[in-house]
């Protein structure tokens, strides 16, 4: 459902994925770990097409994301293909990124009107459903400098599932929460990955919720994936010396 085929990115000379593959079924939910600097966010803003990559293909549902096929020949992706890419995937940012001007209901009830043409009370309506899901009924009013860390990102994901999307990329989202908010976090991600099918990669420092909630962890190390399986096996028996030397260090 996502390829990545010996995908390049570079910023400059300095190589940050190198010739990096990986693939991962529709519903699958994926826990990607490594050190700091290893390539992890960059692999969640490739897809989200918020960075550019220097060579390999990138394949999302079947389709080229980075580049289109015309007469045959691969030309790279106009702004138009993008746009319809994108409009698979939804991402939610460590630091939860909502319109300081907009209540609650506004930051997840404008987008789909916006570039989904929603009508307002519908999307209202399921911005409603959306802020009881995660548990945030009675903050609909709310602006998010009157929220707390852990609601402003549960407000955050209701936006990011208001647009529906395929698949939903999640980077570091607990990591700039207070400890005591984090759990209520990880609750409306396990409620998603039980209640929905949505594809899900996070990017995580959380070790025992992607122990719990993964169907597949990977292992990323110097821009490529290191090692990569079931958790159990990742977290109990990993077999590469890498991973075994970055679990040592932050269990
Ligand atoms: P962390 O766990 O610290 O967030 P990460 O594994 O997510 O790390 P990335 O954010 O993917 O790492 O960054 C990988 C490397 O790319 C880092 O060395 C970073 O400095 C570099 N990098 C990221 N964005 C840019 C940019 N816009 N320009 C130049 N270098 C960048």
């Amino acid at each position: 459902f996502i390829v990545f085929d010996q995908v390049v990115k570079q910023f400059g000379s300095n190589r940050i994925l190198n010739a990096l593959s990986l693939g991962i079924a529709k519903g699958e939910k994926i826990s990607i770990i490594g050190p700091s600097g290893s390539g992890k966010t960059t692999i969640l803003r490739i897809l989200m097409t918020l960075e550019t990559i220097q060579s390999g293909k990138v394949h999302v549902g079947g389709e080229p994301l980075w580049h289109m096929n015309r007469n045959g020949a691969d030309v790279p992706a106009n702004e138009r293909h993008l746009r319809k890419m994108r409009r698979k995937i939804g991402m939610v940012f460590q630091h939860f990124n909502l319109f300081p001007h907009m209540t609650a209901l506004q930051n997840i009830a404008k987008p789909p009107q916006l570039s989904l043409d929603a009508d307002k009370a519908g999307s209202e309506r399921r911005a409603m459903e959306l802020l009881d899901m995660v548990g945030l009924a009675d903050k609909a009013a709310s602006y998010p400098s009157q929220l707390s860390g852990g609601q402003k990102q549960r407000v955050a994901i209701a936006r990011a599932l208001a647009m529906d999307p395929e698949i939903l990329l999640f980077d570091e989202v607990t990591s700039a929460l207070d400890p005591e908010l984090v759990e209520e976090v990880l609750n409306v991600l396990r409620d998603i990955g039980t209640t929905t099918n949505t594809t899900m990669l996070l990017v995580t420092h959380e070790m025992s919720f992607a122990h719990e909630f993964s169907d597949r962890v990977l292992f990323v190390d110097g821009g490529v994936i290191v090692e990569e399986g079931a958790p159990d096996d990742i977290f109990s028996a990993p077999k590469e010396e890498r991973t075994r030397a970055f679990l040592k260090k932050i269990l």
